[in-house]
């Protein structure tokens, strides 16, 4: 289903699904028992818009630490447990607001039942995940799409939830091959009423991750499939937050940041505008402004190329102009320039 038509699960006090609005995720990059780093890490990713944040649970060391986490962060805590039923056990009465498990690789059907009952009293959500890393062997030597695969490992551990008359699920289905990873989720979206969490796996360093996550996620948010999002970089998870913003405002789907355009320059251009438009962009960032704010190379073709920002500026020999929708406001020189625009870019706020 669409997200707006997703079921809706409720995460600590965060609605996911059944809206137009995907929530961001990420995932610690400290051990979960190292619960000052954690904390840390959280409340970064937090202030960057990150509505909930996972950690994984290894030991009963990170089991326990949930409780102390929970006390020195403001945003839902996913506990992410493989295997182990206890883990699960002791995540969600340690105040897991949502855990990742996959049921059927918990052998004990007792277990499961127990995970279940502890759950629906706790109202906590159980993330049903496949990776491409990850498909069922019940599945996997089939003569079938990866795609395919995917959902019916998913499938799988999903009707062992709903057995017991547990529905508070998030699905995600995530291959590292784009096309895949497309291709699962339109089917999940065709088969499950659940919200659906988002990402490309293993997607490699910032830029390889950034490229990759943006041409698998993109056509799916731009269709209305997902309902939470994480863009898996091998780097900082706050690297991971900012990323993930900055796709889903692209996609129309994120309004509370700025929007910041720049020309790539070409021989016309007579000063170095990338200096100014990298510190523009920050400033901007930083102060979180929801202006279009354009950085143009050059005067000649700058303000017309640049007349829907809300303001921007065009360099020229040794001098810039500012503009607002296209039209040239006022010049100044080179050493000005930066000062000169912030100036005009705060007057609009
Ligand atoms: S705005 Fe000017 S400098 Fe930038 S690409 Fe266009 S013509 Fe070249």
């Amino acid at each position: 289903m669409k997200r707006t038509e997703t079921r809706q699960a409720q995460i600590g006090r965060l609605k996911l699904g059944g809206q137009n609005k995907v929530l961001i995720q990420s995932m610690c990059k400290h051990k979960t028992s190292h619960v000052e780093e954690v904390i840390k890490e959280i409340n970064e990713c937090a202030a960057l818009g990150a509505s909930m944040m996972r950690v994984s649970i290894l030991d009963e060391e990170d089991a326990a630490a949930i409780k102390e986490i929970k006390k020195g962060i403001k945003i839902p805590l996913i506990a992410d447990i493989h295997f182990n039923g206890d883990f699960a056990i002791a995540a969600i009465k340690n105040g897991a607001n949502k855990i990742r498990l996959n049921p059927g690789n918990i052998n004990d059907e007792n277990k499961i039942k127990e995970i279940v009952e502890l759950a629906k009293k706790k109202k906590v959500t159980i993330r049903v995940g496949a990776n491409s890393g990850s498909v069922s062997k019940d599945f996997d030597l089939f003569d079938i799409p990866l795609s395919h695969k995917l959902v019916l490992s998913v499938k799988k551990h999903v009707e062992i939830l709903e057995k017991y008359d547990f529905h508070d699920i998030v699905i995600s289905l995530k291959a590292s091959n784009i096309k895949e990873t497309i291709e699962a989720y339109r089917l999940a979206s065709e088969m499950f009423p659940y919200p659906l969490h988002i990402g490309i796996t293993e997607a490699g360093p910032y830029d390889l991750s950034v490229i990759r996550s943006t041409a698998g996620l993109a056509p799916l948010l731009l269709e209305g499939i997902g309902d939470t999002i994480r863009i898996s970089i091998t780097g900082d998870a706050q690297q991971e937050v900012i990323a993930a913003k900055r796709l889903l405002h692209d996609c129309g789907l994120y309004e509370d940041y700025p929007t910041f355009i720049s020309c790539p320059t070409c021989g016309r251009t007579q000063v170095d505008i990338r200096p100014l438009g990298a510190k523009v962009f920050k400033y901007l960032e930083d102060n979180n402004i929801k202006l279009t704010v354009a950085c143009m190379g050059c005067i000649v073709n700058g303000p017309g190329e640049g007349k829907n920002a809300d303001i921007g500026i065009a360099g020229g020999k040794g001098q810039y102009v500012i503009f607002k929708k296209g039209e040239i406001i006022k010049k100044v020189s080179e050493a000005e320039a930066y000062d000169a625009l912030i100036k005009e870019i705060d007057s609009l706020r």
